[in-house]
């Protein structure tokens, strides 16, 4: 038998407090992307939990948790919903699922110590879901954890790696000299081309599988099982019985979703007939229409369906995307917001 989950140790929650020079000061100096973070907390928005109920609900847990940290879809800047990116915390260790811009500053509002990241799992080569992978390694490394967590995903992960930690030789450098301890290194990198295993710890199980979105190739979905709990991500797709075998059986699905009907208007208004149909024809043929998530959810016959990475990732009621959902999932139906703990 496993031992019983454990909760990673969450910092008590403290009121947002305003930016001095001095807190600003005293937290770049001892290097601390947490203390950073608890300076500068930003008063939450109606697209996102406040970073005290995630903190308090987080600290109350007592197994699993899948906490949301973006949950917009595409690479836009300054929108409410922040890009795609969520994490798993369960027995102390913390599992990151894409880096999405904004992927470090979220994760810190959540309390959660960038220490107990072990590992990080990229979906698919999108900026939405990677542009963020190298700054966080840089910035949890400043934050002292000099043993960088593992990273999955698809080709060429590894190359990336390496150019990336090129490209900040000297920053690196620089820091090391001043603060006196060894430069970053990250070792510990696979990449994952098709269905399958992926990896085995402690506490979790990772699988993957293919899913389509052209001309991505591959994109991948992950499931998770841990002990008590299992976690299936569509990644970005069109609807696939792929993806509904891989998430079989498990607690939760979270899956990406579109309302192509309100898209089709917006990108008619935004761009001309040209970009207009390019646009169009990339929604079609890479995302899933929110009526078909459903689907897949009760053919995959999941307990919970979250939408996460939607689009549009404004202007939507909950009540229109869980009523679009719920015509053919007859499961526990949540419309996600950032900072949200499931
Ligand atoms: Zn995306
Ligand atoms: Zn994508």
């Amino acid at each position: 038998m496993p031992p019983p989950p454990s909760p990673v140790t969450i910092p008590p929650v403290t009121k947002p407090s305003p930016v001095s020079r001095r807190n600003f000061l005293s937290a770049a100096l001892a290097g601390s992307a947490a203390t950073l973070a608890g300076a500068q907390m930003p008063q939450s928005s109606p697209d996102e939990w406040a970073p005290e109920r995630t903190q308090a609900a987080l600290h109350s847990a007592t197994g699993t948790s899948l906490v949301l940290l973006g949950t917009g879809a595409g690479p836009v800047e300054g929108r409410p919903r922040r890009m795609t990116s969520h994490v798993l915390v369960s027995n102390g260790a913390a599992y990151i699922v894409d880096c999405g811009l904004g992927v470090t500053n979220q994760l810190a509002r959540t309390g959660i110590p960038f220490s107990a990241v072990r590992s990080i799992f990229i979906t698919h080569h999108h900026p939405d879901h990677n542009v963020e992978y190298g700054p966080f390694l840089l910035l949890r490394w400043v934050g002292h954890n000099t043993q960088a967590p593992s990273a999955y995903g698809p080709p060429p992960l590894i190359q990336m790696t390496r150019d990336y930690l090129r490209s900040v030789d000297v920053t690196i450098r620089f820091w090391s000299e001043d603060f006196q301890y060894p430069p970053l290194k990250v070792d510990d990198v696979h990449e994952i081309t098709g269905s399958g295993h992926v990896m085995k710890d402690k506490n979790v199980r990772v699988t993957s599988v293919l899913v389509q979105h052209p001309p991505v190739r591959p994109a991948l979905g992950y499931r998770f099982d841990f002990a008590d709990r299992s976690i299936a991500f569509s990644g970005d797709t069109v609807p696939l019985e792929a993806v509904a075998r891989m998430a079989q059986g498990a607690d939760v699905l979270v899956h990406e979703a579109i309302d192509m009907a309100v898209m089709d208007r917006m990108e008619r208004l935004n761009h001309d007939p040209v970009q207009y149909k390019i646009a169009m024809h990339h929604m079609r043929a890479d995302h899933s229409p929110i009526e078909d998530v459903g689907r897949i959810a009760q053919q995959a016959g999941v307990k919970t369906l979250v939408l996460s990475h939607l689009a549009p990732s404004i202007g939507i009621p909950d009540e229109t995307w869980r009523a679009a959902a719920a015509r053919h999932f007859k499961g526990n139906i949540i419309v996600g917001h950032d900072l949200m703990v499931i």
